[in-house]
């Protein structure tokens, strides 16, 4: 039987005010029956370590699209966590998008990550926006504000957005999207600290003090580095990947440094200053779960405070 809280969900506005840091996770809706048994298995083991909230990705498009407003809501209705969706204005009309924007506030989902999105199939094809639809995650930001009492959250890009033409626009661009109303951004994924800062930097150096969450993957094996270039748009860093190529041969061993790093990384980001962490999982939990113990050690847990160790 479905529960209802009582009370209603923070906004990562509010959770980020309480002071932090705040832990995050990210998910994505599976396509297949299997691939949601593995979602909901990582979510309850996830839960209790108290993240501030959980996110959902938003599918290109296609079938998974209604899945990320399906999880959203089970996860607002089901279990204690507070939900964030993401939401992108791909292949939709404006019409569409005021009408998806109320059936995350009929499900109780108050908090949205807003995106343009990439063209389906090619990632890096050419952008063609709906003809009745919105150009820029700016847009789109505004019309989520102007529909009523949401959180809104934007992503940014330590080495800028692969389609910007150079860092300073990618800044001014960026900066115009959170003072079209955004309370907050995730960063794509990165594996060195000075990545993250010098962002911030530009950032800060605009006028802007828009808190930027740092959005990490911890290596877990080889492949991941070739994915995560493709992901992010931007070379592994040489003297990382070099860690890695020592111990190439050992699965067990890169995974174990994969941890070790995304768990240094994380320790730097926390002491520089940065306001969360927010993990992308790929909706599986042991390397979240380990990198947030190693955290733990160190004496970073939820909101300042030691995360319980125990599902
Ligand atoms: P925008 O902010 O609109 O920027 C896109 C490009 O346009 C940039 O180069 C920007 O500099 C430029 N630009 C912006 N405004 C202007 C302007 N006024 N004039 C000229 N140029 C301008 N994708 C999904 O499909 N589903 C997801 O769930 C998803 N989740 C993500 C989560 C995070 C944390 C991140 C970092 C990315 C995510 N993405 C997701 C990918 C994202 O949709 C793409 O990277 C997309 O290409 C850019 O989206 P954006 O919201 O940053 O776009």
């Amino acid at each position: 039987m479905r529960r209802v809280r009582p009370d209603r969900a923070p906004t990562v506005r509010e959770l980020l005010a309480a002071g932090g840091p705040t832990f995050s996770f990210e998910f994505f809706p599976p396509k297949t029956e299997k691939g949601a048994r593995t979602l909901w298995r990582t979510i309850r083991e996830l839960e209790p370590l108290h993240p501030a909230f959980v996110s959902v990705t938003y599918g290109a498009g296609g079938g998974t699209r209604d899945k990320t407003v399906d999880i959203v809501e089970r996860i607002a209705t089901d279990t204690t966590l507070t939900p964030v969706a993401h939401f992108t204005a791909v292949d939709h009309s404006q019409a569409e998008l005021r009408h998806l924007i109320g059936r995350f506030a009929s499900v109780g989902v108050r908090n949205i990550l807003a995106l343009r999105g990439d063209p389906p199939g090619d990632p890096m094809g050419e952008w063609v926006k709906h003809p009745e639809g919105v150009e820029y995650a700016a847009e789109l930001v505004r019309m989520i504000r102007s529909y009523g009492d949401f959180c809104v959250g934007v992503a940014a890009f330590p080495y800028k957005h692969p389609r910007s033409g150079d860092i300073e626009s990618d800044t001014r661009h960026f900066v115009a999207k959170c003072r079209a109303g955004a309370d907050y951004a995730i960063t794509q994924m990165f594996f060195r600290a000075e990545d993250y800062l010098r962002l911030r930097d530009r950032v800060v150096a605009q006028g802007c003090d828009v808190p930027i969450i740092p959005g990490i993957m911890p290596v877990t094996q080889l492949s991941t580095i070739e994915r995560s270039e493709q992901l992010s748009g931007a070379p592994f860093p040489p003297e990382v990947r070099e860690r890695f190529e020592r111990v190439a041969g050992d699965p067990e061993a890169v995974r174990r440094l994969g941890i070790e790093h995304a768990a240094e990384l994380c320790r730097e980001l926390l002491d520089e200053g940065a306001p969360g962490i927010h993990f992308i999982t790929f909706n599986k939990s042991t390397a979240t779960r380990e990198v947030y113990e190693l955290l733990a050690g160190s004496g970073y847990g939820a909101n300042g405070s030691r995360p319980p160790m125990t599902a």
